[in-house]
């Protein structure tokens, strides 16, 4: 069996809501999927583990803000690696209560749902959420983000892509040589794993979320820098050999 097949299947990025009595939580998850039209379902998946299934568990409700591709890492970071058992996930962040009272992201959201669990199933490590569609509204314009999208272009583990990037990149520039230069160089400077969350710098790609152009090498980050997907510190990472 070549369990890689399973990484070809496609997926979007979503910031699944929830609330429990006056508190609300949320988590990203990328298994928001419509099972119905006639009524209209959607079901989503949700780690047992997690506080956003206890909030779901509890109140029944959930709701699914779909993230476009300028969605920045600190985001997904704030409500992908971070617990809303130590924080509270929407502090700082623009979003509005639904009909049924779960909260809803509208930072870098093309669009939400709403919905109302009307079954789960056990699904071992995860609970599948059937929810009927309560409240439905497109933003904006903007592309929605693919999983696919988010590990090669947002800094994933997608590596062997950066090469490739900054070539474009340059290339765009139309500089044959520098090209050339460039890309040796770039490939030449190690990346570093954040031990906390598994976040690659890669200096090919930089952190364009943070201002920090494609080509700097991992020791001339500032020193304040931190991870962009959950914020520990330079001394959290590791070097890659
Ligand atoms: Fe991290």
């Amino acid at each position: 069996m070549n369990s890689k097949a399973l990484h070809k299947i496609s997926y979007g990025i979503y910031i699944v809501g929830s609330k429990k009595g006056d508190r609300y939580n949320g988590q990203i998850a990328n298994t928001v999927v419509q099972i119905t039209s006639e009524p209209l379902t959607v079901a989503v998946s949700i780690n047992k583990q997690n506080l956003t299934h206890e909030f779901i568990q509890d109140s029944r409700v959930f709701t699914a803000s779909i993230l476009s591709t300028e969605a920045p890492m600190t985001l997904i970071g704030q409500f992908g690696f971070k617990s809303g058992r130590d924080l509270d996930k929407y502090k700082g962040v623009n979003y509005k209560v639904g009909v049924a009272g779960a909260p809803i992201v509208l930072d870098y959201a093309v669009g939400y749902l709403e919905a109302e669990v009307v079954k789960s199933l056990d699904a071992g490590t995860h609970t599948i959420f059937l929810g009927k569609l309560l409240e439905a509204e497109v933003l904006n314009d903007a592309e929605p983000m693919t999983y696919a999208y988010y590990h090669a272009i947002k800094g994933g583990k997608v590596p062997k892509a950066a090469p490739t990037y900054i070539a474009g990149e340059i290339a765009g520039e139309g500089i044959k040589e520098i090209k050339e230069d460039a890309k040796k160089v770039v490939m030449e400077l190690s990346k570093y794993e954040c031990t906390v969350c598994g976040y690659i710098y890669d200096p090919a790609v930089g952190d364009p979320d943070s201002g920090i152009k494609p080509g700097t090498s991992f020791e001339e980050l500032p020193d304040d820098w931190s991870c962009p997907m959950c914020g520990a510190d330079k001394a959290s990472f590791r070097k890659l050999e």
